[in-house]
């Protein structure tokens, strides 16, 4: 993912006022983010059966989640089109045969700026309850980047870089979310898409990002015969330790309902995780999938102290965010008709 402008919102009386804060870039610390406060309660009743039923949030198993997030950086290094990659993907497919959930994969070539060769990218696609016409995305890149540049010592950059919170913990997520959803009772069918290409950088002035959501959502988009994906959510660096999830700045502004719908649900079931906050715009694959009309939200810790650095290790992770962010993620999903 690439940090844009920082906007901040704060309500004011009825309207919201977006004010541009501060200008960063990729090798900026974290900015700042700006207060917003929870939606009053008369607008958290909802036309469309999104009625306040009772339904229970799921409780993940954490140690298992960590289980998967060190045996996926066990792999080592997962660039895309690498050994590394490779094996991860044995890993992911073996692990959602023997839940009994189809796999797909969707192979495609891709040429990097940087590079002389193109090569095969492929993304992962495990559904649950595929006969439902009407489905939602869970998603996360699932390749890691070649240089951990933002270590301050550029000989270190080609050093190992294991990546376990940026790609990692999106893959163990839905690992560990593939033993609950499938007992849920849902309308809706869920896709879990597992992004390849996202962190195939290795000159960051002019390489590409995003290969994997964009092949994925012109795929779709060109698509006669399609799932109707009604909601897409990212997930991308969610297992630091005390994480914390301000609403994306893009997400917040091209899929508000969405957005304020799950800060509604967070804030009802107290999982202070999600910040009341609106934080920085963050170029990252949901870009691609509200660029073809799904609305899509980032779901993102970008002040992970440990990004792009080799310190990126399970050790630094812990599932405190993936935790929270599931109950809220099983009520919506529950609540959705
Ligand atoms: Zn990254």
């Amino acid at each position: 993912m690439v940090r844009g402008l920082l906007v901040g919102a704060l309500l004011l009386g009825a309207g919201i006022a977006m004010f541009v804060v501060n200008s960063t870039d990729s090798q900026s610390p974290p900015p700042r983010t700006s207060p917003l406060p929870p939606p009053p309660l008369e607008e958290q009743a909802e036309p469309g059966g999104f009625a306040a039923d009772r339904v229970t949030p799921i409780e993940i198993d954490g140690k298992r989640f960590m289980t998967y997030l060190e045996a996926v950086c066990a792999l080592g290094p997962r660039m895309s089109g690498s050994p590394g990659m490779k094996k991860q993907q044995d890993l992911i497919a073996a692990h959602f045969e023997k839940l009994g959930l189809p796999v797909r994969k969707q192979t495609f070539s891709a040429k990097q700026t940087s590079r002389a060769d193109a090569i095969d990218m492929t993304n992962m696609i495990v559904s649950i309850f595929p006969e439902k016409k009407k489905r939602v995305i869970l998603c996360s890149h699932y390749d890691t980047r070649p240089i951990a540049d933002q270590e301050t010592d550029p000989r270190k950059w080609r050093e190992p870089f294991v990546s376990a919170n940026d790609g990692g913990s999106g893959v163990a997520f839905l690992m560990e979310l593939g033993h609950h959803l499938p007992k849920l009772n849902l309308d809706v069918g869920v896709d879990f898409v597992l992004f390849d290409g996202e962190e195939f950088i290795f000159e960051t002035e002019r390489d590409k990002y995003f290969f994997g959501s964009k092949y994925f959502a012109e795929t779709w988009r060109k698509a006669t015969d399609r799932p109707a994906y009604t909601a897409a959510i990212l997930f991308d660096m969610i297992a630091g330790k005390s994480p914390r999830f301000p609403a994306e700045g893009y997400s917040y502004m091209q899929a508000p309902e969405l957005n304020a719908h799950i800060w509604r649900i967070a804030n009802e079931l107290r999982c202070k995780v999600f910040a009341n906050q609106v934080g920085s715009r963050v170029l990252d694959d949901h870009l691609q999938l509200l660029e073809v009309g799904i609305p899509a939200i980032d779901i993102i810790d970008f002040d992970y102290r440990h990004w792009h650095k080799l310190s990126d290790r399970p050790e630094n992770c812990s599932p405190e965010g993936p935790t929270q962010i599931a109950k809220v993620l099983s009520v919506w999903l529950q609540r959705m008709k």
